[in-house]
């Protein structure tokens, strides 16, 4: 199954902004955009013409490398957006924040996306009972995720939660039995991702 594998702190170099890619390294002074706030390469600290078109590739970049969505995957995400009823930009941001990999992170148990990628892709999550090893799989309202009893993932799923200050208020979590509930959709406002979603919706509606 095709993922990002691109350097992760460099991907946040290039946005200019955390996108907390890597866990508990991202909360310490070692993380690469607090020392290096510029953009990485040979020409990173050279002048960049700014244009309308790359404001909105970059907070469309910016937007994939959060969720660790592939260019096509996320265009479909869009697409799917569009004939939502309702503003499509924040369609597209509630559709992003409904994957499964992004759920397991929101309620604490993973310290990154990418980590709740990993014991999603093995297996270590059920959903209402049921294992789900689908990163990409799309939770509802009243869906109930929880660590499959016996996984080997517990150990780095309690640590994780030991990270996790406050959970969404759209999500339910129990860090003693580790199990979370999707309460509903979440409002714009719920969603801290820090994009311009209007940008990307005028990038794709050229
Ligand atoms: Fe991004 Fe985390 Fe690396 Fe900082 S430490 S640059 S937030 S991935």
């Amino acid at each position: 199954m095709a993922r990002v594998t691109d350097p992760k702190c460099r991907q946040c170099r290039r946005e200019g902004v955390k996108l907390f890619l890597k866990g508990e390294r991202c909360l310490t002074e070692k993380c690469a955009v607090e020392r290096r706030s510029y953009p990485p390469g040979q020409h990173g600290r050279g002048r960049i013409k700014q244009s309308e078109y790359l404001l909105q590739l970059r907070e469309k970049q910016k937007a994939r490398r959060y969720y660790g969505v592939l260019e096509k995957q996320f265009r479909n995400y869009y697409k799917k957006a569009s004939r939502r009823q309702g503003i499509t930009g924040e369609e597209l941001l509630r559709l992003l924040e409904m994957r499964l990999d992004n759920v397991v992170y929101r309620l604490g148990f993973a310290a990154s996306r990418a980590q709740a990628r990993q014991l999603v892709r093995h297996g270590h999550f059920h959903v209402n009972g049921r294992r789900v090893n689908i990163p990409s799989y799309s939770v509802r309202a009243d869906d109930i995720v929880s660590l499959r009893p016996g996984a080997a993932g517990e150990t780095a799923v309690r640590s994780a939660t030991d990270l996790t200050a406050s959970v969404a208020n759209w999500l339910q979590a129990d860090h003693d039995n580790l199990t979370g509930k999707v309460l509903r959709m979440p409002d714009r406002d719920e969603i801290d991702t820090p994009v311009q979603e209007q940008l990307i919706v005028e990038l794709y509606s050229k």
